[in-house]
């Protein structure tokens, strides 16, 4: 086990007392001139840990989470080295646990296999900075764009590396998404970094997990059913006020759940709308108005009562596909005729559904990278979710889509999941976990090839063109016609979101993804097209096990690593 180097001068050039200066003598280092803001979170945090300024002249800051801000500074080694390093400082409010099991993560998992390392800890009151090498990264929509297929099989291949090693420790991360595992593409240096959401498995090797697991049970069995912001919650509540509890918890990021089951917002994710899917479908109640499909609440077969619903959406007028109305219900002998209510597809819960116990299950993450066990709330969740995670950044990077799903509550990420991975087999999925959801349309599983050379803008290249003329018809309805490859298309501004879980179920519309495409396509170098033409069936075959419904077969990070599509790396 790894142990913190211990931070005294001996190892350091002391700054002179107060003075804020690097070798350089400037006042700060960076390329551009910090903001005021910057400036004065700098200060507060020489405030916070005085002990700080001694070691380190704080540059910039990189990184602001909700639950940490992450800074840019540079020491000076008793060699005379100038080395940087990244500076987390947790908010104050973080639980001790939690802040010791993500340390103990880094000390005992981190420093090898492209896991992030730490260096030191200082901690005054309730202020904790954990120092870590620095690792200077590439912004993820840059690399979607410039990336060759090459690049992508190793940035997976680091990326299984680094899953690997957390996973034979025990470790379930809860959050792979782009931002927490930095890539620098000049040095081929990779680093999974922010264990703040981590979970132990069982039998994990990080004491403290063991410790947030514990509590993480206590916590499940007191719960009954108080309201809660996490998870699907009661069915009848399905509607707005789902949304705005969930949406009120990821924008008040106050504390570090303890346990940590708040959902947590990537930084700078949804800035810049190249998402495939949008938050239109927000799970409120249905009013007719759209077309699209939804999804209606995950709950245990043994109390769910399905039957005695209203199936709202059948009465919607038919879209153009003729499954537009099919509704996916699981069986009604599972559920007692006693528990039968009316409040479902309502937004009142009846004293029926008030009685019902309330199912707790660890959901911390970001909504669009989490695993359908997540979302449906399964309470008995294993490493197999980073897996789901990992697969929905190789189909960011295959589709060139960046965030792929975006969802702000977990049905309607459920019901993005279901349209690219088909409704019935989500549906069958969630059987498997005890789980009943229904869907108002059926969409089928689409052809993981043909959706990502679509919407990356190859397909028209690809050599499996003629054989799958048909298919691209099938999936004509995720991002819309195909213009001809040289179309010229400058100009033409990215808009919002490609399209709507609704958007998705309607040929029809076809226009903002058309708009859209042309836009990801103008970016793309002929010559990147060409490269992207020959990406080998084993790539989609990698990436259909990540992304395989059911936790319990999906593919292992040590199994994907000897998956073919990485021979000869
Ligand atoms: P949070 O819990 O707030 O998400 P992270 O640990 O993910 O905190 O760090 C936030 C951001 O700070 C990262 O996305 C990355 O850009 C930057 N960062 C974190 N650690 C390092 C590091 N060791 N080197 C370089 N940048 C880092
Ligand atoms: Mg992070
Ligand atoms: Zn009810």
């Amino acid at each position: 086990m790894a142990t913190l180097e211990s931070l005294s001068k001996d190892s350091f050039n002391l700054h002179q007392n107060g003075q804020l200066k690097n070798d350089s003598g400037k006042e700060n280092k960076g390329s551009h001139k910090l903001s005021t803001e910057i400036k004065m979170d700098i200060e507060k945090l020489y405030e916070a840990v005085p002990r700080l300024s001694s070691f380190f002249f704080i540059e910039d800051k990189i990184g602001e989470g909700t639950f940490s801000s992450v800074y840019l500074a540079t020491a000076q080694l008793k060699s005379g080295k100038v080395e940087r390093f990244a500076l987390k400082h947790l908010i104050p409010t973080s639980h001790p646990v939690r802040i010791a099991a993500e340390l103990q993560c880094l000390t005992v998992a981190g420093g090898e296999d492209n896991v992030m390392g730490v260096k030191y800890c200082l901690r005054k009151d309730d202020h904790v900075v954990i120092v870590m090498p620095y690792l200077e990264h590439d912004s993820f929509l840059d690399l979607l764009s410039s990336m060759k297929l090459e690049d992508v099989r190793e940035y997976m291949y680091n990326l299984l590396k680094a899953l690997r090693r957390i996973h034979h420790f025990g470790i379930i991360h809860r959050d792979i998404k782009p931002s927490n595992f930095l890539y620098n593409g000049c040095l081929k240096k990779y680093a999974l970094v922010d264990f703040g959401l981590a979970q132990g498995t069982p039998n994990t090797k990080i004491e403290l997990l063991k410790v947030v697991r514990t509590e993480d049970q206590q916590k499940s069995c007191l719960k009954t059913k108080s309201a809660t912001s996490s998870g699907i919650k009661h069915p009848p509540s399905q509607t707005t006020s789902k949304a705005l509890v969930q949406h009120s918890a990821e924008k008040q990021p106050i504390k570090r759940p303890w346990p940590p089951t708040q959902a947590k917002p990537g930084k700078g994710e949804s800035s810049v709308p190249r998402s495939v899917f949008g938050e239109r479908s927000m799970n409120v109640r249905n009013t007719g108005i759209f077309e699209g499909a939804s999804v209606k609440p995950a709950r245990s077969i043994k109390t769910a009562d399905i039957t005695s619903r209203k199936i709202l959406v059948a009465k919607r007028k038919a879209g153009p596909s003729k499954s537009t109305s099919s509704c996916l219900i699981r069986k009604s002998s599972v559920c007692p005729s006693n528990l039968t209510c009316d409040c479902y597809t309502t937004d009142r819960i009846c004293s029926v559904c008030f009685s019902r116990r309330h199912q707790v299950a660890p959901r911390a993450g970001t909504p669009g990278f989490r695993a359908p066990e997540v979302l449906m709330k399964c309470p008995h969740q294993t490493s197999a979710i980073d897996m789901w995670s990992a697969g929905v950044v190789f189909l960011s990077l295959l589709s060139a889509r960046y965030p792929f799903f975006k969802a702000s509550d977990d049905l309607t990420a459920l019901a993005q999941i279901m349209t690219i991975r088909g409704s019935k087999e989500t549906v069958q999925a969630a059987k498997l976990f005890g789980k009943a959801v229904s869907c108002s349309k059926e969409c089928p599983k689409l052809d993981l090839r043909t959706l990502c050379e679509r919407l990356r803008g190859t397909h028209c290249f690809s050599k499996r063109k003629s054989s799958q003329k048909s298919e691209l018809m099938d999936c004509s309805h995720i991002s819309g016609t195909v213009p001809a490859p040289d179309a010229k298309d400058e100009g033409i501004k990215q808009t919002a979101s490609l399209s709507s879980i609704q958007e998705v179920q309607n040929q029809a519309r076809k226009v903002t993804q058309d708009v859209e495409w042309n836009s990801v396509k103008s970016k793309a170098k002929s010559s990147d097209v060409k490269n992207w033409c020959a990406v080998s069936d084993l790539a989609y075959d990698l990436l259909d096990k990540l992304l395989d419904l059911n936790p319990a077969t999906r593919i292992t990070a040590e199994m994907a690593l000897e998956h073919p599509f990485f021979e000869g790396i």
